[in-house]
């Protein structure tokens, strides 16, 4: 089934989940020689002139061709390049397209992958155009989103844009992106294995909403993904195909329930952390796929262990009352500088902290623990499994390997239950109170 159909076929009944799932996207082409249809779509939105947002790397693998087939199909366009080699998403660059903006312009085109198709979003959303994204990488799962990942006053923020009119996947474009961003497709992927995990048991743990149609969704792209894996390495059409639509539908998941649920859990936290600390340290950072994988691989090894323990109640209660939430917000500091003080503002009314609110939440793992457990089993990649993937695709296995220090991992794990107001591993790790045993043994693990 088309992604197309697969979204009229939950938009035109309520669901058994009790929602009615809606996606934002009009209109998605993934096939060889996509961009062919360029014209056409321009002309259903009445495009009189594109503007087409590329940066040079971009312009080289698709902006071109997008040019030559606007110019044999008699559409008049404007074009901006970034001439940066490594362009950020950040208040520069979003400057640049607005200023550089051509006012005649009634469509926007942009030709990229993550960073440009943020910008994209963001400069769509102002200047209220239809926006096209011809997608240059299968590498992150933006595609079908409404939000714009960005660096904001150099803290790294989720801004709400717009999502594409139309997405354009060119299977011949994308297979020749650089290899890096396909395993940083395929890793971005490789993480719903947690984010799937992680939303089921939390609706036991919190009574968060939870849509297993969507989750079920997921769950058939992914195994597709990783089905293909070795053949994506080979730059074959299906597995590149397979991790692009993996990758949209991931998006339109997250539109149907309007939560990151269904696409992510603590190994992007471990991804937005390193990316964090990039921007206030300098430290190392890679591409976000590419974090999501090696977060993944420390995910499964933690589950792995956590699947061991029998709750001890007293035990928990001892921690947590032993916590001090003083202490550990400096410890944020110190470890994300400005970053930390939003994690630190969100806990005001999140309150996850809250003696009385950890006393109710560990009865109910207590009482629970067997179905968490399954849920584990059900869900959760194991770590071989989940090393045999990553080396089928020459993937890194560990922080090392994408230079970032082995000594902030046990950090890095702890630090990711206060990213979001999410229920993630280290949150049940610290309700269970064992907090200190599974940060010890995730270099051990290793
Ligand atoms: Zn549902
Ligand atoms: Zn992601």
């Amino acid at each position: 089934m088309s992604i197309m159909n697969i979204i009229s076929d939950f938009e035109k009944e309520k669901c058994p989940c009790g929602k009615t799932h809606t996606a934002a996207v009009e209109k998605i082409i993934i096939e060889n020689g996509a961009i062919g249809h360029l014209p056409k779509c321009i002309n259903e939105y009445n495009g009189k002139k594109a503007f087409i947002l590329a940066d040079i790397n971009t312009y080289n693998a698709a902006g071109e061709k997008v040019c030559r087939i606007l110019d044999e199909g008699g559409i008049q366009y404007s074009k901006y390049i970034f001439g940066e080699v490594s362009l950020s998403a950040d208040e520069k660059a979003v400057g640049c397209a607005i200023m550089h903006f051509d006012n005649n312009c009634d469509i926007i085109i942009g030709v990229g992958s993550g960073v440009i198709n943020d910008i994209g979003k963001i400069l769509s959303n102002t200047a209220k155009l239809p926006y096209i994204i011809v997608a240059t990488a299968p590498s992150m799962d933006g595609y079908a989103s409404g939000t714009s990942s960005m660096s904001l006053d150099a803290l790294k923020v989720s801004l709400t844009s717009k999502c594409a009119n139309v997405i354009i996947g060119d299977i011949d474009i994308m297979k020749n992106a650089p290899l890096n961003m396909l395993k940083a497709g395929l890793g971005d992927m490789m993480a719903k294995y947690v984010s799937i995990c992680e939303w089921k048991f939390s609706n036991v743990i919190t009574g968060e909403y939870y849509c297993e149609r969507v989750a079920g969704l997921v769950r058939g792209a992914v195994k597709k993904c990783t089905d293909n894996a070795k053949a994506l390495l080979k730059r074959d059409d299906a597995a590149v195909r397979a991790v692009f639509e993996g990758l949209v539908l991931g998006g339109i998941a997250m539109a149907f329930t309007g939560l990151s649920r269904p696409a992510s859990g603590v190994e992007h936290y471990f991804s937005h952390i390193w990316d964090m600390r990039e921007l206030e340290f300098g430290t190392k950072a890679d591409l976000h796929g590419i974090q999501c994988a090696v977060g993944t691989m420390y995910a499964a090894k933690l589950y792995d262990k956590i699947k061991n323990i029998e709750p001890d109640k007293d035990k928990a209660l001892k921690y947590v009352s032993n916590f001090d939430y003083d202490e550990w917000s400096n410890k944020l500091r110190d470890f994300l500088g400005k970053s930390a003080e939003t994690m630190i503002e969100l806990e005001k009314t999140e309150q996850k902290y809250s003696v009385e609110e950890h006393k109710k939440r560990l009865d109910v793992i207590v009482s629970n623990w067997d179905k968490i457990i399954g849920i584990i089993n059900d869900e959760m990649l194991q770590p071989t499994e989940a090393e045999k993937l990553l080396k089928a695709m020459e993937m890194p296995l560990k922080a090392e390997e994408i230079g970032i220090d082995e000594n902030i991992i046990p950090m890095t794990f702890e630090a990711a239950k206060d990213v979001r107001d999410k229920y993630v591993l280290p949150r049940l790790a610290w309700d269970l109170g064992i907090m200190d045993e599974l940060k010890q043994n995730i270099c051990k693990a290793n």
